[in-house]
This record gives structure tokens, sequence and C-alpha cells, in this order.
């Protein structure tokens, strides 16, 4: 059988475009085959917020913030915990990914034409330990365009290299099958599935039209994590999360479905840390939903008070935005899997932001009057709707009415006003000087000593209970599942680890199936901003080696 191409990538996510764009440089032939429609070109990046990390920036600089590689390696190790043996490429691929994100990350995506928001924001400000998890600095650089500003140039090689007879996608073709030939795998086998014309993000039939086979001298999975497939995170939950959520809403697309992991060791390849994961302790259900459960994470700023679904107070250090994890296995521990933010408009105004870019048309569509109304016009477009529309949130003025509308929500009956009024009033006593005991308090009132925080993020230290910044929001907080942290081994040259710890012959491996490099680049926890730039450059790596691979 005679070769389709040099290489084939299975996926057309942000990882398998970018390889492909470097094997398009390389003036070699590949076919992109990918299950969904052309719609959904672009995979989850599409549906993404944008945000990238990087270190040392202009943008940080500007703003006063003192980052260094180092700096940066040191809370990556620290919230990494990398302990074991098989962290040998994920480690490696930490330390090439920092140096990559302290170096060349900005000015090479700057010549795609990629631009960032000048304001850096501050995700998982950590444990509270300077050795431990969590970003020292600010270091979330949302990009111009959010996640299809930082598909475009991608997407546009890749139109170019099809108007070059380089690149040929195959769209409804699902891959079931890697076989070898001649000590290679080369063969990609599957079936076409009906043409669907769902809308981009929906979920897409799997009815079967025919079977395909096609032949290359290298094979690059790119094909995303297993968000979407709860039985798979449920199989995979580990025991230090506490015991896995009964019910979880989904943070990805139908097709983020995970089949290609078990499909790619059946080739040969190995998978590690499959118990490593990323899911959100912010879910709440979309209002007009386009996937399965589809929900939305809120990004939120540190002052809204967290309770258990039994209206006790989350301990230090789990403020939002803190911790993620720590707050997952506390959530689970309490044996609910809900929990809620209690806040006021004050709050809402200035620190709730939603992720993804269909939650933020002002900066998707790059519209900088829109971005500037968001600053002074109070609360956004899309965290109304959610007020107005999402079954998770209830406004009320008076807090009997609350605490009521929130049992009546969980139909559980567990919360007690006494018990709820009192974790507020003991926290708003400790607004009455300019310090006191209050450790969240304290993280505020530091927060809003980074300008970025104080101007756009994190609203003036205010009483819950103070009718002037009210009404009272209460919002339920569902688990929400996003990133696969663990996956395909890889070197650092994406190329897949067998059973024998060598390099399959022919099978590379990017993006958040190879854990995003090396099988787990970020170990038991991430810094955030760091799932598309390890897509970026894994998968740019794969795409190099594939080319070459291909002579
Ligand atoms: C709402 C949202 C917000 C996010 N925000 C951020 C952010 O701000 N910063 C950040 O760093 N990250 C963010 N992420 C995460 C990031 O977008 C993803 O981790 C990344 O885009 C994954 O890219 P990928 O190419 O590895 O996989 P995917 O985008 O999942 O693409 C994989 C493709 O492979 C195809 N495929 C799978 N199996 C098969 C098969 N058997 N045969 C054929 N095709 C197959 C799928 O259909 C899919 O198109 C966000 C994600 C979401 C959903």
């Amino acid at each position: 059988m005679a070769d389709d191409a040099d290489v084939i990538i299975i996926g057309a996510g942000l990882a398998g475009l970018v390889a492909a764009a470097e094997i398009i440089d390389a003036r070699k032939k590949v076919i992109v085959v990918d299950q969904e429609g052309e719609q959904s070109l672009g995979g989850q990046a599409f549906w993404s917020l944008g945000g990238l990390f990087l270190v040392d920036s202009p943008e940080q600089r500007r703003l006063g913030i003192r980052d260094s590689r180092a700096l940066a390696l040191a809370d990556w190790l620290g919230t990494a915990g990398f302990d074991r043996e098989e962290d040998f490429w994920p480690r490696k691929w930490a330390q090439a990914y920092v140096d990559f994100a302290a170096g060349e990350k900005r000015s090479w995506l700057r010549q795609r034409g990629i631009r960032f928001f000048p304001v850096v924001g501050w995700a998982e400000r950590g444990g509270g330990n300077a050795s431990g998890h969590g970003n020292s600095v600010p270091r979330f650089h949302l990009t111009w365009g959010t996640g299809p500003g930082v598909l475009a140039p991608f997407v546009q090689r890749a139109r170019e290299g099809e108007q070059a007879g380089l690149l040929t996608f195959r769209f409804r073709h699902r891959v079931n099958e890697l076989a070898t030939s001649a000590s290679s795998v080369s063969i990609v086998r599957g079936d076409v599935l009906a043409p669907s014309d769902c809308e981009r993000g929906q979920k897409s039939s799997r009815e079967t039209i025919g079977t395909f086979e096609l032949k290359a001298a290298a094979v690059v999975v790119a094909s995303g994590g297993i968000g979407a497939n709860h039985e798979l995170v449920r199989v995979n939950w580990p025991q230090r999360l506490g015991p896995p959520p009964r019910r979880m809403i989904a943070g990805v697309p139908d097709y983020v479905d995970g089949r290609m992991l078990a499909i790619t060791e059946g080739a040969g390849g190995t998978v590690i840390n499959r118990d490593r994961m990323w899911h959100y302790v912010e879910g709440i259900k979309n209002h007009t939903p386009i996937w399965t459960d589809h929900g939305i994470r809120i990004l939120p700023g540190p002052s809204s008070l967290w309770l258990d679904a039994r209206g006790r107070r989350l301990p230090a250090p789990l403020y939002p935005g803190f911790d993620t994890l720590a707050t997952l296995k506390y959530i689970m521990e309490t044996g609910y899997d809900y929990s809620w933010f209690i806040l006021t408009r004050a709050i809402i105004e200035k620190e709730f932001a939603l992720s993804g870019s269909e939650q933020n048309p002002d900066f998707t569509s790059k519209s900088w009057r829109q971005v500037l109304r968001r600053v002074v016009k109070g609360i956004p477009g899309p965290v109304k709707a959610f007020m107005d529309k999402g079954e998770d949130f209830i406004v009320e003025h008076d807090l009997a009415r609350l605490v009521e509308r929130m049992n009546a929500l969980t139909g559980e009956g567990l919360l007690r006003l006494a018990q709820v009024e009192s974790e507020i009033a003991a926290r708003d006593r400790q607004l009455d000087n300019a310090f006191g005991k209050d450790a969240q308090i304290a993280a505020i009132r530091a927060a809003r000593a980074y300008i970025g925080d104080k101007l756009t993020r994190v609203a003036r230290p205010h009483k819950l209970l103070d009718p002037a910044a009210g009404p009272l929001i209460a919002v339920r907080l569902h688990i929400l599942t996003r990133k696969t942290l663990g996956g395909l081994q890889t070197d650092l040259e994406s190329r897949v680890i067998g059973a024998n710890g060598r390099p399959v012959p022919g099978l590379h491996a990017a993006g958040e199936v190879a854990g995003f490099g090396g099988g787990g680049v970020h170990g038991y926890a991430a810094l955030e901003g760091t799932f598309l730039g390890g897509c970026i450059f894994s998968g740019r790596a794969a795409g190099r080696a594939a080319a070459h691979k291909a002579g």
C-alpha cells in the first residue's frame, strides 16, 4: 500500500493544527483527520478564554510585576509535586516549557499575529506557602480575541497548506485503530461518520457510513483529553481527591471522549498519570447549553464567602481562585458534590468573569469599546444573563429569604439561617479595623496592592450585609470537568514512549492527550494558562519530529 501522505495527524484541535503548520513549513504532505465536522475545526481551543502563561513579559513589567524564569520554575515544581519514577519526561517537559514561557513563546506568538490584553490576571494564587502550590505573581495573559485569536494563525496556515496541496482535512473520520507496517506505526483505520450539520460544539451523531484506511511515514495523535467522558473520569478518579462526584457538569464538548488513549496503547504507547486531572469547583450550569451537561466556570476574584453544602465556611486558604485541587478535595470530603458562594452586587460587578470565548464577546470580538464598558458599566452582560436565567443563581435583599431559596434549590434543606448568618457576621466584623485575623480579608487587601487587581478584579473590601453593596447573591457551584493532566508518555520530541522505555517508531503525540507534554507536564496541579501553551509547545515539537521522520 502506497503512502497517502508524509504524516497523518489525528485531531484538528490546537495541538494538531500547530503540528500541521510545522509539517507544511517543512514542505511535507499531511492529512488531518477529525471525528467532528468542519464546523468544529479548532477543537476546545475555540471555546477557550485564551489565557496564556508567560513569564517576565513586557505586560507584567509595565504593571510592576517582577517575575523570572527561576521564580516561575520554583512555582511550577512546587505546584507539580513530581514524585514518581514516570515523572522523568514530565519533569523535563516542565523545565523546557518554563524556558519557553520565559523565552521565545511571546515573540513566536507575536510573529504569528497574536496579541495580549495589557492587564495580566492572577490565577491559582496558591496554598499559602512560598514553596508550595500557586503563582507567586500574576502570569495569566489574556489573548486579544480569546481562544479563536489563539487559533487563528494556525487555522490560516492550515488553509494555506490546503491551497498549496500540502494539507488535506478528513472531517467526520473517527479513528479506531493504529497499526504497524515495516516496524513503524503508519496505518490509521476507522469509520467514516455520516455528515453532520449540527452547530459547532454540539453533540454530533456517531452513525457510520463507511470505513477508511490511511498510511503515512509518521502519525501524530492530538486527540485531546477525557473531560466529556465522565465514566472514564470516575474510573481514574484518585482517592486523594476524596470520593468521585456523583454529579458533574462538563466544561468540554462531547468529542473530548478519551477514546484515543486506549487505541494508542493498542499500538504500543504508554499512558501514565491517569489519576492526575484538573477539574474546577466553581462550575455553573449553562442557561443555554451547547454540549451535553454544559457547564461554565466562574473565574472568581477573591472576595466571595465560600460555604459548603451545610453552610460552613471553607477553611483557610481555600478562597476563590487560590487552590483548585485542595478545594476540590475539601468539598468532596464534605460528602456533597456542590458548594456555595455568597457575595454582593458590588463583588459580582468587579470580580465575576466567566471562562470561555462565547462568554466574553468583548474580548473575543476585540472590541476596546465593549471592554471599557465592562470596566465602567458594572455587571458584564453574560454574568447578568446568568443572574437572570441561570438556575444556580439566587438574588435577594434579605438573608433569610436567600437561605430559604438556597434550600429550595437543592431540595435538601441542609442550610440553617443561624449558621449562615453567623459565618457572615463573623467575617463582616473583621472589617471594622484595617487589620484583623481573617486571612481571606487580609488576602483581599494584599491583592489590591497589585494595580491590575485593584483596577479590574478585586472589589473594595466591604461587609456582605451592608445594604449599600447589595442585593445579596448566592451561587450554587458544581464540579466541572475540564483538563486531563496525565496521558501518553512522550520525550522532548513528542515521540510516544513504549513499554521498553524507548520511542515507538513513527508514533507521536501532542496536546492534552499527551498530558500537554511528556504524559503530564503539570504533575499533580496547574498554574493556569498552561494548557493552550502546552498544546502549542508539544504540537510544534511533534510536527517538527514527524516531518523529520518523514525524511
Ligand atoms: C471553555 C474552555 C476554556 C479554556 N480556557 C483555557 C485557557 O484560558 N487557557 C488554557 O491554557 N487552556 C484553556 N482551556 C483548555 C484548552 O483549550 C485545551 O486543553 C486545549 O485546547 C486542548 O487542545 P487539543 O488540541 O489537545 O485537544 P482538542 O481541542 O480536544 O482537540 C482534539 C480533537 O481530536 C478529535 N478526536 C478525538 N478522538 C478522535 C478520534 N478517535 N478520531 C478522530 N478525531 C478524534 C476531536 O474531535 C477534537 O477535534 C480551555 C478549555 C475550554 C473547553
